[in-house]
């Protein structure tokens, strides 16, 4: 399909661009090194300026961005618009807290001989990202952001279907002030991804994405030691236990489960239910499912729109077909709808097994699957029985509860009474094959900075 965007409401082509040459692909690494130079002994007080006017800017364009993103991958322009809100609000949140955030740490210096001893946070020099398309604007953000903070300079390959995103941002850094070179954008497939990742000039890599994608780019940063990032798939459960508020639980999962049209890695997934209050809530989450309307995403009265792309709801329908064949139930949706556009309806599965891949794998749409357990150590048991430990969300207002599910949920993050999101505020990230690093937070910044630690003799 090459680098392009093809709006996968109607299935229209609406913008192509060429691959990047290997002359432009040196030019633009080039740059990145001489920029790193100067760009490194830049001031916070500096680099928070012109985060400001990134996040300004964002604020300023909401609109005429939101329609791109929605346009490039089918998102509603609603949570377009939130997406462009929460980018914006991430710049101003680095550029009031990144330097607390690095700022030296005093070690005890009397305990290992030392007149002075501490922990400072520098930066590494060019990152290279590659990012997904499901939060074409947030995913790569919450890199940017912190990487630019931190004084690291940034590489961006973006997804295949969003290059207008992509061209924005790098836009976007420069007109907010940022030298040229700061932050630059790659359009290359991702057979060129390998070869950057080995060139010299950058420093580390981080992906978000697919486990396929993860293991290719760790294979090849693994080959030449350099520091990675990753964050892949997940399929969170979403336990709801029998103190729970079922009538706020069946509506939160909802939202939780077809969040950016059923494409998040943080979506609930998997729904694991006391069975004390099994069929009130699968009345009550089925009911909510069903209500929801599918159809133009540029539509405000749009629940959700259309997948990405006719391949990724290929890969939808044969997840669910193929457990309906093993002999899993539909409890609404689940079928294909004929016209353009690569719509889904939202669909509820029961009578999960074992030899279902749907059990085990990640599906990216509007499809939740329910699971029926007899106590905690159940829940826990089916909650950690996929390769996946990205989040999890806990409905109970039993304490011992909440606390054995924070303890055992093999998860990055545990949400109670709450989906699973993500904010500035807090670390972002997985365990098992949901990846390893942090985003976001403190954590995030520190990823891609060296902690280099200083003792002073007397
Ligand atoms: P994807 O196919 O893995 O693509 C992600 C990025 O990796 C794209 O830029 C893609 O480029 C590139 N890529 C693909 N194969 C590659 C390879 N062999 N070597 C180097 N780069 C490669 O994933 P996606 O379909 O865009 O996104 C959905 C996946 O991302 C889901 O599994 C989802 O759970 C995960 N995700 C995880 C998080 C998280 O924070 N944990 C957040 C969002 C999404 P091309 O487009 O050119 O192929």
């Amino acid at each position: 399909m090459g680098i392009a965007t093809i709006n996968p409401a109607t299935g229209e082509s609406m913008k192509s661009f060429d691959e990047l040459s290997d002359t432009e692909i040196e030019q633009k690494l080039a740059l990145a090194a001489s920029t790193y130079v100067s760009f490194r002994l830049t001031t916070f007080a500096q680099r928070s300026e012109w985060m400001l006017a990134a996040g300004q800017l964002l604020d300023e364009e909401r609109d005429r961005l939101a329609e791109i993103l929605t346009t490039e991958m089918g998102k509603t322009l609603a949570s377009a618009r939130q997406e462009v809100e929460k980018s914006a609000k991430a710049c101003r949140f680095y550029a009031d807290n990144a330097e607390t955030f690095l700022s030296t740490e005093p070690a005890d210096a009397a305990a290992i001989g030392a007149s002075d001893a501490y922990v400072c946070y520098q930066p590494l020099g060019p990152v290279l990202a590659v990012m997904p398309w499901n939060y074409p604007l947030w995913q790569a953000m919450r890199f940017a952001i912190p990487a630019l903070m931190a004084a690291n300079v940034g590489l961006l390959k973006h997804a295949s279907n969003v290059p207008q995103t992509a061209l924005y941002i790098e836009d976007l850094f420069l007109r907010a002030g940022f030298p040229r070179g700061a932050f630059q954008t790659l359009l290359i497939s991702s057979g060129k991804v390998a070869a950057i990742i080995r060139d010299e000039r950058v420093v580390a890599v981080t992906l978000t994405g697919s486990n396929a994608a993860g293991e290719s780019v760790a294979q090849a940063a693994g080959s030449v030691t350099k520091k990675l990032v990753l964050e892949l798939g997940g399929s969170d459960p979403f336990i709801v236990m029998p103190s729970a508020d079922l009538a706020r639980a069946a509506q939160v999962g909802v939202t939780a489960r077809c969040l950016n049209n059923g494409q998040s890695c943080i979506a609930a997934k998997r729904f694991i239910v006391h069975e004390s209050v099994a069929d009130e809530f699968e009345r009550l989450f089925v009911q909510n499912m069903s209500a929801l309307t599918v159809g133009d995403p540029m539509d405000a009265s749009t629940d959700i729109g259309p997948l990405s792309s006719i391949g990724q709801r290929e890969e939808v329908a044969a997840l669910v077909g193929e457990a309906v064949k093993l002999g899993a139930r539909v409890l609404c949706g689940g079928e294909v709808p004929s016209g353009a556009g690569a719509f889904y309806p939202p669909t509820v599965l029961t009578g999960i097994t074992a030899e279902m891949r749907i059990d085990q794998e990640e599906v990216f749409g509007p499809v939740a699957t329910i699971y029926r357990v007899a106590d905690v150590d159940e829940a826990v048991r089916v909650a950690n029985a996929t390769p996946f430990g990205l989040g999890a969300n806990v409905w109970t207002q039993d304490a011992s509860e909440r606390e054995r599910f924070v303890r055992d949920c093999e998860s990055g993050m545990v949400f109670i009474n709450g989906n699973v999101t993500s904010y500035p505020e807090l670390p972002f990230g997985g365990v098992k094959a949901s990846g390893y690093g942090r985003e976001l937070a403190a954590n995030g910044i520190r990823e891609f900075c060296n902690t280099k630690s200083v003792w002073v003799g007397k």
